[in-house]
Protein backbone atom coordinates (compact mmCIF):
# COMPACT_ATOMS: atom_id res chain seq x y z
CA UNK A 1 0.00 0.00 0.00
CA UNK A 2 1.52 3.28 -1.09
CA UNK A 3 1.46 5.86 1.81
CA UNK A 4 -0.63 9.16 1.93
CA UNK A 5 1.00 12.09 0.25
CA UNK A 6 2.85 14.46 2.76
CA UNK A 7 0.67 17.75 3.25
CA UNK A 8 2.85 20.90 4.79
CA UNK A 9 1.01 23.14 7.18
CA UNK A 10 0.98 26.69 5.85
CA UNK A 11 0.34 29.28 8.70
CA UNK A 12 0.00 32.83 9.13
CA UNK A 13 -0.01 34.98 12.69
CA UNK A 14 -2.39 37.57 11.98
CA UNK A 15 -1.23 40.58 13.93
CA UNK A 16 0.19 44.25 12.95
CA UNK A 17 4.31 45.14 12.68
CA UNK A 18 3.15 47.53 15.66
CA UNK A 19 1.99 44.48 17.79
CA UNK A 20 5.29 42.33 17.36
CA UNK A 21 6.81 40.96 20.89
CA UNK A 22 10.03 43.51 19.56
CA UNK A 23 8.30 46.55 20.17
CA UNK A 24 6.33 45.91 23.01
CA UNK A 25 8.86 48.48 25.11
CA UNK A 26 8.20 50.77 22.41
CA UNK A 27 4.67 50.91 21.11
CA UNK A 28 2.18 50.73 24.61
CA UNK A 29 -0.59 48.75 24.04
CA UNK A 30 -2.96 51.71 24.99
CA UNK A 31 -1.89 53.91 21.65
CA UNK A 32 -2.56 50.82 19.53
CA UNK A 33 -6.01 52.51 18.64
CA UNK A 34 -4.55 55.54 17.15
CA UNK A 35 -2.02 53.82 14.85
CA UNK A 36 -3.49 53.71 11.36
CA UNK A 37 -3.00 49.69 10.34
CA UNK A 38 -1.79 47.87 7.34
CA UNK A 39 -2.72 44.46 8.73
CA UNK A 40 -5.89 44.09 6.36
CA UNK A 41 -4.13 44.91 3.19
CA UNK A 42 -1.03 43.11 4.13
CA UNK A 43 -2.95 39.87 5.10
CA UNK A 44 -5.02 40.76 1.55
CA UNK A 45 -0.99 40.34 -0.05
CA UNK A 46 -1.12 36.62 1.47
CA UNK A 47 -4.40 35.50 0.06
CA UNK A 48 -3.94 36.62 -3.40
CA UNK A 49 -0.47 34.87 -3.48
CA UNK A 50 -2.50 31.70 -1.25
CA UNK A 51 -5.39 31.74 -4.12
CA UNK A 52 -2.88 31.65 -7.28
CA UNK A 53 -1.24 28.37 -6.07
CA UNK A 54 -4.87 27.40 -4.45
CA UNK A 55 -3.84 26.59 -1.09
CA UNK A 56 -6.01 26.50 1.91
CA UNK A 57 -3.81 27.66 5.19
CA UNK A 58 -4.24 28.22 8.81
CA UNK A 59 -4.51 31.90 10.40
CA UNK A 60 -3.97 32.33 13.99
CA UNK A 61 -5.27 35.88 14.65
CA UNK A 62 -5.48 38.20 17.21
CA UNK A 63 -9.01 38.63 19.07
CA UNK A 64 -7.64 43.15 18.37
CA UNK A 65 -7.77 42.06 15.71
CA UNK A 66 -10.93 40.00 15.06
CA UNK A 67 -12.46 42.94 16.91
CA UNK A 68 -11.32 45.79 14.57
CA UNK A 69 -12.13 43.94 11.27
CA UNK A 70 -14.55 41.48 10.76
CA UNK A 71 -14.47 41.50 7.37
CA UNK A 72 -11.14 40.61 7.06
CA UNK A 73 -12.34 37.40 9.18
CA UNK A 74 -14.86 36.76 6.97
CA UNK A 75 -12.88 37.14 4.02
CA UNK A 76 -10.44 34.33 5.59
CA UNK A 77 -12.78 31.94 6.24
CA UNK A 78 -14.94 32.41 2.86
CA UNK A 79 -12.07 31.47 0.88
CA UNK A 80 -11.36 27.93 2.88
CA UNK A 81 -8.82 29.14 5.25
CA UNK A 82 -8.53 27.77 8.65
CA UNK A 83 -9.25 30.37 11.78
CA UNK A 84 -7.46 29.70 14.55
CA UNK A 85 -6.31 31.68 17.96
CA UNK A 86 -3.38 33.49 18.56
CA UNK A 87 -4.16 35.59 21.70
CA UNK A 88 -6.47 38.70 22.12
CA UNK A 89 -3.44 41.36 22.12
CA UNK A 90 0.06 39.22 22.14
CA UNK A 91 0.30 39.53 26.02
CA UNK A 92 2.80 36.25 25.77
CA UNK A 93 2.32 33.51 28.18
CA UNK A 94 5.32 34.34 30.16
CA UNK A 95 3.61 37.34 31.18
CA UNK A 96 0.28 36.01 32.01
CA UNK A 97 -0.96 34.15 35.12
CA UNK A 98 -2.50 30.92 34.52
CA UNK A 99 -5.90 32.85 35.08
CA UNK A 100 -4.96 35.80 33.27
CA UNK A 101 -4.00 33.14 29.96
CA UNK A 102 -7.58 31.13 30.63
CA UNK A 103 -9.55 34.46 30.33
CA UNK A 104 -7.53 36.07 27.48
CA UNK A 105 -7.84 32.66 25.43
CA UNK A 106 -11.45 32.33 26.44
CA UNK A 107 -12.29 35.75 25.12
CA UNK A 108 -10.56 35.32 22.16
CA UNK A 109 -12.12 31.97 21.17
CA UNK A 110 -15.25 33.62 21.44
CA UNK A 111 -14.48 36.87 19.53
CA UNK A 112 -13.49 34.61 16.82
CA UNK A 113 -16.12 32.10 16.80
CA UNK A 114 -18.72 35.13 16.61
CA UNK A 115 -17.18 36.92 13.68
CA UNK A 116 -16.40 33.77 11.45
CA UNK A 117 -19.31 31.34 12.70
CA UNK A 118 -17.34 29.05 12.72
CA UNK A 119 -15.64 26.58 15.98
CA UNK A 120 -11.95 27.48 16.75
CA UNK A 121 -9.50 24.66 17.26
CA UNK A 122 -6.62 25.74 17.50
CA UNK A 123 -3.90 28.29 18.92
CA UNK A 124 -0.82 29.52 19.01
CA UNK A 125 1.31 31.40 21.56
CA UNK A 126 2.67 34.82 20.92
CA UNK A 127 6.50 34.59 20.19
CA UNK A 128 5.81 30.61 20.53
CA UNK A 129 5.45 31.53 24.65
CA UNK A 130 4.91 28.30 25.77
CA UNK A 131 8.40 27.29 27.31
CA UNK A 132 9.92 25.21 30.23
CA UNK A 133 7.86 27.60 32.89
CA UNK A 134 4.33 28.09 30.97
CA UNK A 135 4.05 24.45 29.63
CA UNK A 136 0.48 24.42 32.51
CA UNK A 137 -0.69 26.51 29.38
CA UNK A 138 -1.76 23.27 27.32
CA UNK A 139 -4.39 22.07 30.27
CA UNK A 140 -5.61 25.79 30.36
CA UNK A 141 -5.85 24.89 26.47
CA UNK A 142 -7.60 21.66 26.58
CA UNK A 143 -10.05 22.92 29.25
CA UNK A 144 -11.20 25.91 27.34
CA UNK A 145 -12.11 23.63 24.00
CA UNK A 146 -9.17 24.30 22.01
CA UNK A 147 -8.04 20.88 20.13
CA UNK A 148 -4.08 21.61 19.57
CA UNK A 149 -1.49 24.52 19.93
CA UNK A 150 1.60 25.17 17.62
CA UNK A 151 3.01 27.04 20.34
CA UNK A 152 6.60 25.33 21.71
CA UNK A 153 9.29 25.72 19.24
CA UNK A 154 11.96 23.12 20.03
CA UNK A 155 15.14 25.54 19.48
CA UNK A 156 17.53 27.52 21.32
CA UNK A 157 16.82 30.89 20.83
CA UNK A 158 16.71 34.14 22.56
CA UNK A 159 13.85 34.89 23.28
CA UNK A 160 11.64 31.49 23.67
CA UNK A 161 12.07 27.60 22.64
CA UNK A 162 12.28 24.44 24.64
CA UNK A 163 15.15 22.47 22.57
CA UNK A 164 14.59 19.36 24.12
CA UNK A 165 10.72 19.50 23.32
CA UNK A 166 9.73 16.56 20.49
CA UNK A 167 10.07 17.80 16.75
CA UNK A 168 7.02 16.23 16.15
CA UNK A 169 3.38 16.65 17.19
CA UNK A 170 2.34 14.84 20.56
CA UNK A 171 -0.75 14.30 22.53
CA UNK A 172 -1.00 15.38 26.12
CA UNK A 173 -1.75 12.23 28.15
CA UNK A 174 -4.49 13.08 30.40
CA UNK A 175 -6.03 16.27 28.70
CA UNK A 176 -5.79 15.15 25.12
CA UNK A 177 -4.73 18.00 23.17
CA UNK A 178 -2.31 17.95 20.06
CA UNK A 179 0.91 20.24 20.29
CA UNK A 180 1.75 20.69 16.81
CA UNK A 181 5.84 22.40 16.90
CA UNK A 182 7.03 24.37 14.04
CA UNK A 183 9.80 22.48 11.48
CA UNK A 184 13.13 21.94 12.75
CA UNK A 185 15.55 19.70 11.13
CA UNK A 186 18.46 17.74 13.45
CA UNK A 187 21.77 18.24 12.47
CA UNK A 188 25.18 17.58 14.64
CA UNK A 189 22.87 17.11 18.03
CA UNK A 190 20.90 20.36 17.57
CA UNK A 191 17.71 21.05 16.57
CA UNK A 192 17.88 24.25 13.90
CA UNK A 193 14.65 26.21 13.02
CA UNK A 194 13.31 25.92 9.82
CA UNK A 195 9.68 26.66 10.12
CA UNK A 196 9.40 30.25 8.72
CA UNK A 197 9.36 33.68 10.42
CA UNK A 198 12.62 35.56 10.45
CA UNK A 199 14.97 32.51 9.65
CA UNK A 200 12.91 31.98 6.20
CA UNK A 201 13.42 36.14 5.66
CA UNK A 202 16.97 36.08 7.02
CA UNK A 203 18.12 33.38 6.02
CA UNK A 204 19.04 32.77 1.82
CA UNK A 205 15.75 30.56 0.65
CA UNK A 206 18.03 27.37 -0.47
CA UNK A 207 18.35 27.00 3.61
CA UNK A 208 14.06 26.45 4.28
CA UNK A 209 14.31 24.50 0.86
CA UNK A 210 16.35 22.22 2.07
CA UNK A 211 14.84 21.83 5.59
CA UNK A 212 11.08 20.85 4.33
CA UNK A 213 13.02 18.70 1.84
CA UNK A 214 14.70 16.87 4.27
CA UNK A 215 11.39 16.40 6.41
CA UNK A 216 9.66 15.88 3.90
CA UNK A 217 11.98 13.38 2.03
CA UNK A 218 13.86 11.82 4.57
CA UNK A 219 11.99 11.79 7.78
CA UNK A 220 8.59 11.32 5.68
CA UNK A 221 6.88 13.96 7.59
CA UNK A 222 4.97 17.60 6.91
CA UNK A 223 6.25 20.59 8.22
CA UNK A 224 4.61 23.80 9.80
CA UNK A 225 5.76 27.09 7.96
CA UNK A 226 4.54 30.49 9.41
CA UNK A 227 5.12 33.89 8.32
CA UNK A 228 3.23 37.48 8.91
CA UNK A 229 1.80 39.72 7.37
CA UNK A 230 3.53 42.35 8.12
CA UNK A 231 6.84 40.64 6.58
CA UNK A 232 5.24 41.32 3.04
CA UNK A 233 5.25 45.21 3.72
CA UNK A 234 8.49 46.74 2.95
CA UNK A 235 6.57 50.28 2.78
CA UNK A 236 5.66 49.89 6.48
CA UNK A 237 6.36 52.90 8.85
CA UNK A 238 10.05 52.26 10.98
CA UNK A 239 9.57 52.36 14.61
CA UNK A 240 12.04 54.85 15.69
CA UNK A 241 14.71 53.70 18.94
CA UNK A 242 15.42 50.29 18.43
CA UNK A 243 17.98 48.20 18.54
CA UNK A 244 20.17 47.10 15.90
CA UNK A 245 19.62 43.33 16.72
CA UNK A 246 15.96 43.60 16.40
CA UNK A 247 15.91 46.26 13.56
CA UNK A 248 17.70 43.72 11.40
CA UNK A 249 15.40 40.93 12.66
CA UNK A 250 12.15 42.94 11.76
CA UNK A 251 13.09 44.94 8.66
CA UNK A 252 15.93 42.76 6.61
CA UNK A 253 14.58 41.45 3.18
CA UNK A 254 10.96 42.48 3.30
CA UNK A 255 11.16 42.98 -0.15
CA UNK A 256 12.12 39.31 -0.95
CA UNK A 257 9.26 37.77 0.98
CA UNK A 258 6.19 37.83 -1.56
CA UNK A 259 8.65 36.13 -4.39
CA UNK A 260 9.69 33.61 -1.82
CA UNK A 261 6.56 32.56 -0.70
CA UNK A 262 4.94 32.18 -4.11
CA UNK A 263 8.33 29.97 -5.08
CA UNK A 264 7.95 27.94 -1.77
CA UNK A 265 4.28 27.42 -1.88
CA UNK A 266 4.59 26.09 -5.18
CA UNK A 267 7.58 23.84 -4.70
CA UNK A 268 5.97 21.91 -1.94
CA UNK A 269 2.41 20.91 -0.47
CA UNK A 270 0.76 22.51 1.50
CA UNK A 271 -2.81 23.01 3.70
CA UNK A 272 -4.53 24.16 6.50
CA UNK A 273 -3.18 22.81 10.04
CA UNK A 274 -6.28 20.84 10.72
CA UNK A 275 -5.92 19.44 7.88
CA UNK A 276 -1.84 18.75 7.77
CA UNK A 277 -2.23 16.89 11.28
CA UNK A 278 -5.70 16.87 13.20
CA UNK A 279 -7.92 15.30 10.70
CA UNK A 280 -4.62 13.48 8.27
CA UNK A 281 -4.92 9.65 8.21
CA UNK A 282 -1.87 7.84 9.84
CA UNK A 283 0.42 8.37 10.14
CA UNK A 284 0.40 11.84 9.97
CA UNK A 285 -2.79 11.94 11.74
CA UNK A 286 -1.58 9.39 14.79
CA UNK A 287 0.89 11.39 17.53
CA UNK A 288 2.71 9.49 20.36
CA UNK A 289 1.50 10.17 24.07
CA UNK A 290 3.73 12.47 26.35
CA UNK A 291 3.69 13.44 30.13
CA UNK A 292 4.10 17.30 30.81
CA UNK A 293 4.25 17.77 34.45
CA UNK A 294 5.48 19.87 36.76
CA UNK A 295 9.03 19.66 37.67
CA UNK A 296 9.97 21.95 40.66
CA UNK A 297 9.83 25.45 39.58
CA UNK A 298 9.80 23.98 35.59
CA UNK A 299 7.45 22.06 33.82
CA UNK A 300 9.10 18.98 31.59
CA UNK A 301 8.25 16.56 28.85
CA UNK A 302 8.19 13.14 29.23
CA UNK A 303 7.36 9.85 27.65
CA UNK A 304 4.22 8.79 28.43
CA UNK A 305 4.25 4.65 30.86
CA UNK A 306 6.95 6.36 33.25
CA UNK A 307 6.12 7.76 36.49
ZN1 LIG B 1 2.64 36.82 16.81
Amino acid sequence: MSEPPIINAMSVDVEDYFQVSAFEGHIDRASWDRIPCRVEANTGRILDLLDRHDVRATFFTLGWIAERFPSLVRRIVASGHELASHGYDHTRVTQQSPEQFRADVVRTKSILEDVAGERVRGFRAASFSVTRSTLWALDVLAETGHEYSSSIYPVRHDLYGIPTAPRFPFRVAGNGIVEIPVTTVRRAGRNLPCGGGGYFRLLPYAYSAWGYRSVNRDERRPGVFYCHPWEFDPEQPRVPGIAAKTRVRHYLNLRAMSRRLDRLLGEFRWGRMDAAFLDAPAPHGAYPERVVKANGADWEIAPAGRS
